[in-house]
């Protein structure tokens, strides 16, 4: 059975108190044998303090993104080898905000997801759509091309670490959430992709999170749907409050 997963992606929020405050109320009130895993995701400069501060607990630490490149000329970049260094666990790859704003492509997240996976490093590969594309009826291919590029040339093996987090870009951070029917259904979709491009013991052994206004009171029966097997939560992630009642409701 795969385990559900609570991501807490914090983008680019906490300055160096708050998130020591975030990291010791979370660790304090999580029980040692919490049944999700639960990953945090601080900015770069506070990683070290929260693998130090998780050191022992259930909570694993997930950098934002980085370079798939080894070391070298590369300004304002991080490999995957220094994450691994300073004790990072996970690293989200591809969020909508990097392809928006930062001109991540299909093809800069495959090479970060094969160099993430190459250093032990678990990929939180995300994908999703717009609501323009959604109206236009062209989720489904929209989707499965995501997956299909994120995913190229890497071994069935290798799928096994693999972690998928849909994410609507219309649920972003709008309090509107998908429903999880409307969840599921792309969860499914993904799985599918998964079946037929790696097989069944891959497609079995994948976690595939929803992401997208993720709240205590959703969450429940979100990740109570078959596909569905955790959440990439970014704004209820930042409050020690509404982080536990995520992990709490969980299914
Ligand atoms: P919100 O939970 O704030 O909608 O953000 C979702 C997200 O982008 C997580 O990566």
């Amino acid at each position: 059975m795969r385990k559900t997963i609570i991501a807490g992606n914090w983008k680019m929020n906490h300055l160096g108190s708050d998130a020591k405050a975030t990291i010791t109320g979370l660790v304090s009130r999580i029980p040692q044998n919490v049944k999700s895993e639960v990953v945090i995701a601080p900015v770069f400069p506070y990683l070290p303090m929260a693998v130090e501060f998780t050191k022992g607990t259930p909570v694993h630490v997930a950098a934002q993104n980085m370079h798939w490149e080894e070391s070298g000329a590369y300004t304002g970049e991080v490999s995957p080898a220094m994450l691994v260094d300073i004790g990072v666990t996970h690293v989200i790859i591809g969020h909508s905000e990097r392809r928006t704003y930062f001109n991540e492509t299909d093809e800069t997240v495959n090479k970060k997801a094969d160099a993430a996976l190459k250093h032990g490093l678990i990929p939180i590969i995300c994908c999703g759509e717009t609501l323009e594309q959604r109206e236009r009826g062209i989720m489904q291919s929209w989707i499965e091309g995501q997956i299909e590029k994120a995913l190229k040339g890497l071994t069935a093996a290798a799928m096994t670490k693999v972690v998928i987090a849909y994410e609507p870009i219309w649920a972003i951070g709008t309090g509107k959430t998908a429903t999880s029917a409307q969840a599921q259904e792309v969860c499914a979709i993904i799985r599918k992709k998964i079946l037929a491009l790696y097989g069944s013991v891959a497609a079995d052994s994948v976690s595939v999170l929803y992401g997208g206004s993720v709240k205590g009171k959703n969450v429940a029966e979100l990740t109570g749907s078959p596909d569905i097997d955790g959440g990439l939560v970014g704004g209820a992630s930042l409050k020690v409050d509404d982080f536990m009642a995520i992990i709490e409701n969980a299914v």
